[in-house]
C-alpha cells in the first residue's frame, strides 16, 4: 500500500529537477532521423518542425568521419554476414556467442596494432562504453592507482568509479601535474589513462611525452582511440600508428561505430592483459556477444580504411578541416565582440565555443532554421561556460556543405537577432 504513496513523490522529486534542468536550457531533445546516416538527411523534430513532416538537414553531427556507415560494401557485407551466421549470437563470447567471423575480426586487430604494441592480441566488445568499463574494473583493482584526464570521455570516468583503485584526476594535458601525482603515488600498479584525441574539444593527448613519463614511472598507458582509430595514421591504423610510438605498456580501446561506420569496439594490449580482460572483465563476460554478422561488415570496413580508398577519404577529410578552419578564423577575427573561440585541434572535431548555454543553444536554433544540424554541446558534457557547437566533419560532406556552413555562421554573426 504505501509504495503507492511513493510514486506521485518520486515523479514530482523527477519532474522538479527535469524543470531546473530546463531553466538552465539543458534539456535535451531527440531528433529522428528517417534516412541513413549521411550528411542530408531527413530527420524528424527539432525546434522548427512542421507537424510530422520530415525535413532535410545538412548536419554536422555525426561521428562517421569517412563516411563509411552509408557504404554500399558494408551494406552488403552486413546482408553478407547474416547469411552466413544468422541474425544474433545467441549468448555471451564465453558460453557459445563466439562466432569465426569474431575471431577474425579479433586476429585482423591484433595484427593491425602489433606494430605499436609487440606481441598484441585483441578482445572486442558491444561498445567502446562497455570497453572502457571492462578496462577500468578489470585492471584497476585495489593495488593501483588509476590517473585520469580531466576531460576524459563519460565511459573513463565511469569505469574509473566503478573500479577500486585509487583515481587521481589531473588538469586536461597537465603532464606536470600527473607527473606531480605519479611521483608521489605509493601503489604497486600506476594506470595512466586518457582519450588520445579528446571528443568535444578535437585536441590531441601528447603520447611521446605520456609514454615518456609511464616509463619513468613504470606506469601502464590506457588509451582511448574512438576518434583516432580510422582517421589518423598512414592506413588508418589509429593515433599509435600516427605517433609512430611502439611499446609493451599501451593498452588501446578503439571503437568500431564512428571512423569504422559500424559498431563495437576492441582493446589490444599485452597477450596476458587479453586474456585477464577475457576471463574477468564483467561487460565482456555477462553480455551477449554482437551479431556475427557486425563482424564480418568490420572486417570490409578495416580493408576499406586500409585502402586507396581509405587514403583518399582521409585526404578529403583533411582539406575540409583546413577549409573549415580557415573560415571560422575569419568569422571570429570580424566578430571579436561576441567572445567565440576556436578550440585548437587538427582533426574532425572542431569545437566552436560560445560560452553560454542559452546562447549555444540560440546559435544551434538559427542554424537549424536554415536547414544546418549541428548541435550546441552543454554541461555536463563539457565544463560549465565551455558550452559549444561541436562541428564534425566527414569525408562524405563536400566542399561547398562547409561553405554553406561558414556562410550561414557569417549570416548570423553580423545579424545575431
Ligand atoms: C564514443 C566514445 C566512446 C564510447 O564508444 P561507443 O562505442 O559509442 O560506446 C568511448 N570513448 C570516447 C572517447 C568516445 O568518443
Amino acid at each position: 500500500m504505501c509504495f503507492n504513496r511513493q510514486i506521485p513523490v518520486l515523479i514530482d522529486h523527477l519532474n522538479q529537477q527535469l524543470l531546473e534542468r530546463t531553466a538552465k536550457g539543458l534539456q535535451r531533445q531527440r531528433r529522428t532521423a528517417m534516412t541513413a546516416c549521411t550528411p542530408r538527411q531527413q530527420v524528424n523534430g527539432g525546434p522548427h518542425a512542421v507537424g510530422a513532416q520530415p525535413r532535410n538537414l545538412l548536419g554536422f553531427c555525426s561521428n562517421d568521419y569517412l563516411g563509411l556507415a552509408n557504404h554500399p560494401a558494408l551494406i552488403e557485407a552486413i546482408a553478407e554476414g547474416a547469411r552466413l551466421y544468422g541474425a544474433g549470437s545467441g549468448a555471451s563470447h564465453l558460453v557459445s556467442g563466439h562466432s569465426q567471423a569474431h575471431d577474425a575480426l579479433e586476429n585482423l586487430l591484433a595484427e593491425w596494432m602489433s606494430p605499436a604494441i609487440p606481441q598484441a592480441r585483441a578482445l572486442i566488445f558491444s561498445t567502446g562504453y562497455m570497453a572502457n568499463l571492462a578496462l577500468l574494473t578489470a585492471l584497476g583493482d585495489a593495488q593501483a592507482t588509476i590517473f585520469s584526464d580531466k576531460l576524459n570521455h563519460a565511459s573513463l570516468i565511469d569505469g574509473a568509479m566503478l573500479a577500486k583503485a585509487q583515481v587521481q584526476r589531473y588538469p586536461h594535458g597537465d603532464l606536470a601535474a600527473l607527473e606531480r601525482q605519479l611521483q608521489a603515488c605509493s601503489t604497486p600498479l600506476r594506470l595512466i589513462v586518457t582519450d588520445t584525441v579528446f571528443s568535444m574539444d578535437g585536441d590531441r593527448a601528447d603520447l611521446p611525452a605520456l609514454l615518456a613519463l609511464a616509463e619513468r614511472y613504470d606506469a601502464w598507458l590506457i588509451l582511448d582511440d574512438a576518434h583516432g582509430f580510422g582517421v589518423l595514421g598512414p592506413q588508418g591504423q589509429g593515433s599509435l600508428a600516427h605517433a609512430e610510438l611502439c611499446s609493451e605498456r599501451f593498452i588501446l580501446m578503439g571503437t568500431l561505430g564512428k571512423a569504422a561506420g559500424i559498431a563495437g569496439a576492441f582493446v589490444a594490449a599485452h597477450p596476458v592483459i587479453i586474456d585477464w580482460l577475457m576471463q574477468t572483465a564483467r561487460s565482456a563476460v555477462f553480455t551477449t556477444a554482437a551479431p556475427p554478422a557486425i563482424a564480418h561488415a568490420l572486417l570490409t570496413s578495416l580493408h576499406l580504411i586500409a585502402s586507396e580508398e581509405g587514403a583518399r577519404r582521409r585526404a578529403v577529410l583533411q582539406e575540409h578541416i583546413g577549409l573549415l578552419r580557415s573560415g571560422l578564423h575569419t568569422l571570429i577575427d570580424q566578430h571579436p565582440d561576441l567572445g567565440w573561440r576556436l578550440g585548437a585541434s587538427d582533426t574532425p572535431i572542431q569545437a566552436l565555443i560560445i560560452g553560454d548555454n542559452a546562447q549555444s543553444l540560440a546559435l544551434s536554433n538559427a542554424l537549424d532554421a536554415q536547414g544546418l544540424w549541428i548541435p550546441a554541446i552543454r554541461p555536463p558534457t563539457v565544463p560549465v561556460g565551455t558550452s559549444r557547437l561541436r562541428i564534425t566533419l566527414s569525408a562524405a560532406h563536400t566542399a561547398d556543405d562547409i561553405r554553406h556552413l561558414l556562410a550561414a555562421l557569417h549570416g548570423i554573426a553580423r545579424d545575431p537577432t
